[in-house]
């Protein structure tokens, strides 16, 4: 049975396709979004973060850590510990879970275990189980192996990717899964390899090529203001979507916040602190434009 790097397990989800689903989201990604509103799903590896707001400076996680002694005696350890190897000592001794470990590894039957609990919500709603990430296409026998256990129960499934992996690969998991969200942010190769770290090329080519074969598409469009929300490239994506037979439907996602801070949990520094999100009426020109380009389009997930 294969087994897998999986960072959460969401309950309850109504922004990751039809009805009430269950998102598991995988952690490694091969694109670094500046945007991004999930920082520590871009790691293949498990991560320490680490929560300021949290902490209140006990000084309990230092003698948990072999590699405490390195600095001062007392007091908290740094957010981040230079050698650190994930152990999760530190985040037993902390009282306030300041320190938490991000990613661990699932088999599929235990993924499933949890998945299934909530069957009936999914029957209720036309939901589902949605696998996300991070990019769940980088862990491809994990997917494959979790879409069919899903299928065998009678759950419906949805893969939401960013589109960079092999053809091969999403092709064939595109015939396990019901419907697959596809992220399309940028048009202009060179803005996509600046914002995102990977050529479009392969996206858009993939992207082609399972429109071809799946005949249920939903396309994510985030809304970066600065970035992705100018006429050219809106045009571009509306044009583009137009062309590709099975496109159900194009959700527009507002730029939120919520990845600065993750970022800093983690010790990173987000190029985008200061941006802030679109406004409703932003969104919404938007929307009326995919729509007047024939496109099935609306706000939000
Ligand atoms: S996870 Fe382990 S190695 Fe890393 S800081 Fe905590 S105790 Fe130290
Ligand atoms: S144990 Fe937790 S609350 Fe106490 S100093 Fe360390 S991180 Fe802060």
């Amino acid at each position: 049975m294969e087994t897998g790097l999986v960072f959460n397990l969401q309950k309850y989800s109504v922004h990751d396709g039809p009805g009430i689903r269950t998102t598991v989201f995988l952690k490694g990604c091969p694109l670094s979004c500046a945007w991004c509103h999930n920082p520590e799903s871009q790691s293949a590896q498990p991560e320490l973060t680490f929560s300021e707001r949290r902490c209140f400076g006990c000084g309990e996680c230092r003698p948990a850590c072999s590699l405490g002694a390195a600095g001062p005696t007392q007091g908290p350890l740094p957010p981040q510990v230079e050698g650190c190897t994930t152990c999760g000592q530190c985040v037993d001794a902390c009282p306030t879970k300041a320190r938490q470990i991000v990613g661990r590894r699932w088999s599929v039957a235990e993924v499933l275990a949890e998945v299934v609990k909530d069957g009936i919500f999914y029957d209720e709603s036309a939901g589902g189980v949605t696998f996300s990430g991070g990019e769940p296409l980088t862990q491809p026998a994990f997917l494959k192996e979790l879409l069919v256990a899903c299928r065998s129960r009678g759950l419906r499934t949805a893969v939401d990717t960013c589109g960079f992996a092999g053809t091969q690969v999403l092709l064939e998991v595109a015939r396990l899964t019901d419907l697959v969200l596809f992220d399309l942010k940028l048009m202009d190769d060179a803005k996509h390899r600046q914002y995102t770290g990977v050529s479009n090329v392969p996206i858009l080519a993939n992207l082609l090529a399972l429109s071809q074969l799946h005949d249920h598409l939903w396309l994510r469009v985030p809304l970066i203001p600065g970035i992705n929300d100018d006429e050219a490239n809106l045009a571009a994506v509306a044009r583009f979507a137009a062309s590709l037979p099975g496109v159900r439907q194009v959700s527009v996602l507002p730029y939120h916040k919520f990845g600065v801070d993750k970022s800093r949990r983690l010790g990173l520094e987000s190029s985008l602190a200061g941006l802030e999100p679109p406004s409703p009426a932003q969104v919404q020109r938007v929307v009326e434009q995919f729509r007047a380009g024939g496109l099935n389009a609306k706000a939000g997930a």
